[in-house]
């Protein structure tokens, strides 16, 4: 058992383990997976939607597909010879840091890194990497884990991967294979009692009606804008039209803490970095929510939706009340 509580001065008392087990906390009625290919990746996307929801007492358990052994580390500050020896044990320590900050729950699936192949023509996958698995090898742990926890909302990668790293794409497929597999009790009957989730939404982070929004709010301030070439560059593929945003969740209370929790990431975070150019008062008046595109949904919802549970939270009541 865990529990998360916010003081007044919004720091966070946490008790939870990673060793905690991911099964459902009795007292939640409500609880949201968050499905990531690497450590950092939780605290990129969707960050400030799980803070909010632990603290409205929604059961949050991010699972991570692999351990992140394959990154490079993206902050000179932090690369030194002693990190580079055990980046796979830094790594962790960064996920437990960030985990706490957001005050959810974490665990690892134990699939190795595939690395971002780099060169012209692409030099192949490390073997045994998380990429090259079969999906049914790759998506098994994910069905345990959601038929432990037995989530009603998921969030994942939409066909893309968001960015072209091959874990990414893999990670959208196992997301997929779990969200409809885990509710037949003919598919993978290894693994637990079976469980229909009720929704499964994309992560929408860059997408251009939020990096135009914020690009125009700094020019009018007067702030250099990090978006400047990116819009400019920016080609509308009418092939790929990028996710339709469906729902729009208001978090910018916790935009400080999806910060704090990327930070926490020291070995893959710049903080001089873009990510945190934009001020905080930009963010608050030009875009204050994080976006998601409803992919699967087995119940009535509205669009546009402005929470991850509508349609679900009823019959959850009612589920805990029976
Ligand atoms: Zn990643």
């Amino acid at each position: 058992m865990s529990a998360v509580s916010t003081d007044s001065a919004g720091a966070i008392a946490s008790q939870q383990s990673e060793d905690d087990d991911a099964g459902p906390r009795a007292s939640a009625p409500l609880r949201l997976m968050a499905v990531h290919a690497h450590p950092d990746d939780e605290s990129s996307k969707g960050a400030a939607t799980m803070a909010r929801y632990a603290r409205e007492g929604v059961d949050v358990l991010v699972v991570t597909l692999t351990g992140g052994e394959r990154g490079d580390i993206l902050n000179k500050a932090m690369d030194r010879p002693e990190i580079r020896a055990d980046l796979a044990a830094v790594r962790r320590a960064e996920m437990a840091r960030a985990r706490e900050i957001l005050g959810v729950r974490q665990q690892f699936l134990g699939f190795t890194d595939s690395g971002l192949p780099e060169g012209d023509p692409l030099p192949p996958l490390p073997e045994g990497c998380f990429a090259l698995q079969p999906l049914e090898t790759a998506a098994r742990p994910l069905v345990r884990a959601v038929r432990e926890f037995r989530p009603q909302v998921i969030l994942g990668y939409d066909e893309n991967g968001g960015y072209p790293h091959p874990d990414h794409v893999k990670c959208h497929q196992v997301t997929i294979e779990a969200f409809e597999a885990a509710g037949d009790p003919d598919r993978y009957p290894d693994c637990g009692e079976p469980w229909q989730p009720a929704k499964l939404y994309y992560f929408a982070t860059f997408h251009k009606a939020r990096l135009t929004a914020l690009h125009e709010e700094m020019l009018r301030r007067g702030i250099k804008s990090p978006y400047e070439d990116w819009l400019k560059d920016w080609v509308d593929d009418p092939d790929k039209p990028g996710p339709e945003i469906t729902t729009r969740v208001p978090c910018a209370d916790f935009f400080d803490l999806r910060d704090q929790a990327l930070l926490a990431h020291a070995t893959q975070i710049d903080p001089e970095s873009s990510w945190f150019a934009v001020p905080r008062e930009v963010q608050r008046a030009a875009w204050p929510t994080e976006d998601f595109h409803l992919a699967r949904s087995v119940v009535d919802t509205e669009k546009p939706e402005d929470d991850l549970f509508a349609g679900v939270r009823d019959s959850a009541k009612e589920r805990v009340n029976r």
